[in-house]
């Protein structure tokens, strides 16, 4: 039996912190911002909120992979994102799917498209639904919306172990992903963080950042071939090791956001599973150390496979939330030959910069321990910790952005500088802000920052959205992009327009005007049709 996803926020229906981590976050929650205790709303149940009812007839040669329920409508509103909960705890969802569609094929999926052209409906594709930017939300002006779930195209097909790579169906979970390469000597190693709860159309789609922190930081540099069924046919590019024929084909799936076709399957590159590790933690006096550390470190061409600098504040557990300490979680990994001599000459250039390595460093199992440990279980638990900040009235979210080395520090300060007074003006006190890079490059790095705050919950999505907008439109005007990795979807529209060259969006608005003549495929997201 399929495992049941929340409908409401982050994760399974059957699983949430234990009792002792909430009670340690909100320790430190209140100490943080001077609470003495918290007014908690309850997680919202299937029938408090009210859905209007569906605006389309279901033909019977549908009927057995289209579906209309309460529960499936809901769980398939909104993505995952802190102002998603917060709709769904304030039990709002004015415009649900009209129906949710599950192709078992790539026929199904020509049909569930020729249905939608047919009653003028609107098509989304879906992947996990992990979206943060409002990717898979029906739009508010659409007549009719169908939602199509890639979830049942879950199938490693082929693997080719000579040139290592596999054909994997775009609908698959990053799990059965590595489950269905289990038996071979290969692993694809996309981590993402939602990873668990996410797909690989998804990934192809919003141009996914996993966890590579340097060389294969995008899926993109996973990808050999796309296959796509659109409105106007199948598009399905050549397997090539790399091509000079022309614009690439896959350049224009990959980051399409659905508004093209649904992707179908994919090659993609696997490699052989990691024999030889190195990990270590690295603690400097403060951020700008690290960054100077880790630019040294890019630009030797030394590509750890991790490279995360962090301010310690947010990565460990004791930390005052006054020091300007920062740690630099580093790790090297192959199958080929040992990574000693990689790690020792990085850990070298971080000395340069007064940076002080952990002293299980050498030890293969240092990435499970010390700061590199502490930083690891925060990552895979924090998405948890959405929903519980959420029903008492928190703010607590994250934006990320890229900048070139030489503006960096710059950037760094005045963006640090707009979220801090943002969060100050819009909710009357002070929050709290820190950066992290989460990918690096010898000519920038990704700058991932996680702000928090006391929000007043009468007004607690306008109070988020205001926050979280006012600092995405400060990374733009300053020269930064509006996400490096969470994709554009609705949210980040406004932002990405800025951003794109105007001929750019027209070339685009052309494409899809062949693959999509009649606009129905994800309107409003990445551009208008
Ligand atoms: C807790 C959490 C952590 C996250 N961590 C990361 C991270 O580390 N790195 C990162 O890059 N992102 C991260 N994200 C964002 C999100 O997981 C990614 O954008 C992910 O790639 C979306 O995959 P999905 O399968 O869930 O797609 P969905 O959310 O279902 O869809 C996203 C977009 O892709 C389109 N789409 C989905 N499937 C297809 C398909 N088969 N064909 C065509 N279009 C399709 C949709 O229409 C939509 O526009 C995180 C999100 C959460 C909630």
């Amino acid at each position: 039996m399929r495992r049941q996803k929340k409908f409401y926020a982050w994760g399974y229906a059957d699983e949430d912190l234990s009792a002792d981590e909430i009670k340690a976050w909100e320790a430190e929650i209140a100490q943080r911002f001077g609470l003495n205790g918290f007014d908690v709303t309850p997680p919202p149940k299937p029938d408090e909120i009210a859905l209007r009812a569906p605006r389309v007839a279901v033909p019977e040669s549908l009927q057995a992979i289209v579906r209309t329920d309460q529960l499936t409508r809901l769980e398939h509103s909104y993505g995952k994102a802190g102002f998603d909960t917060t709709r769904m705890f304030m039990r709002s969802v004015p415009n649900p799917p009209d129906a949710v569609a599950f192709p078992e094929t790539e026929q199904d999926v020509v049909r569930l498209l020729d249905w939608c052209a047919e009653i003028g409906a609107t098509a989304i594709p879906y992947g996990g639904g992990s979206s943060v930017v409002k990717g898979i939300e029906p739009p508010a002006t659409a007549d009719k919306v169908v939602t199509i779930s890639t979830r049942h195209m879950d199938k490693v097909l082929e693997v080719d172990p000579i040139s290592e790579a596999a054909r994997i169906q775009g609908g698959i979970y990053g799990p059965a992903i590595e489950d269905q390469l289990r038996d071979s000597p290969f692993t694809m190693r996309h981590y993402m963080q939602a990873y668990r709860c996410s797909t690989l159309g998804g990934w192809i789609a919003t141009r996914s950042g996993g966890h590579y922190a340097t060389l294969y930081t995008h899926i993109d540099d996973f990808v050999e071939s796309t296959r796509m069924v659109t409105p106007a046919g199948v598009m399905e590019s050549r397997r090539l090791p790399g091509s000079g024929a022309g614009p690439s084909p896959d350049r224009l799936v990959l980051g399409s956001e659905g508004i093209l076709g649904i992707v179908t399957e994919a090659w993609v590159r696997l490699r052989k599973k990691p024999t030889y590790r190195a990990s270590a933690s690295v603690r400097f006096k403060s951020f700008y150390d690290g960054a100077d550390a880790v630019r040294a470190i890019t630009q030797a061409n030394l590509y750890p496979a991790n490279c995360r600098l962090l301010e310690a504040r947010e990565a460990l557990p004791g930390v005052p939330w006054s020091s300007t300490e920062a740690v630099l979680v580093l790790a090297f990994e192959t199958a080929d030959h040992p990574v000693g001599a990689w790690m020792a000459r990085a850990l070298e250039i971080c000395a340069d910069h007064g940076g002080m390595a952990d002293p299980n460093a050498d030890d293969d199992n240092a990435h499970r321990s010390g700061a590199a440990g502490a930083w690891r279980n925060r990552f895979i638990r924090a998405p948890h910790y959405g929903e519980h900040a959420v029903a008492r009235g928190i703010l607590s979210s994250t934006f990320e952005t890229a900048m070139t080395w030489e503006r960096f520090r710059d950037f760094h300060q005045k963006i640090t500088r707009v979220t801090r007074d943002t969060i100050e003006r819009v909710t009357g006190r002070e929050g709290t802000v820190t950066c992290r890079f989460t990918h690096v490059y010898p000519d920038g790095p990704c700058l991932y920052f996680t702000f928090a705050g006391v929000l007043d919950k009468r007004i607690a999505l306008e109070q988020f959205m205001e926050v979280l907008s006012t600092c995405t439109a400060a990374a733009v005007e300053q020269g930064g992009t509006t996400t490096h990795h969470h994709a554009v979807g609705r949210f980040h529209r406004p932002f990405y327009d800025k951003q794109r060259p105007e001929l750019f969006a027209r070339a685009l608005r052309g494409a899809k005007r062949e693959l999509d003549p009649k606009g129905m495929m994800n309107p409003g997201v990445l551009i208008d049709p």
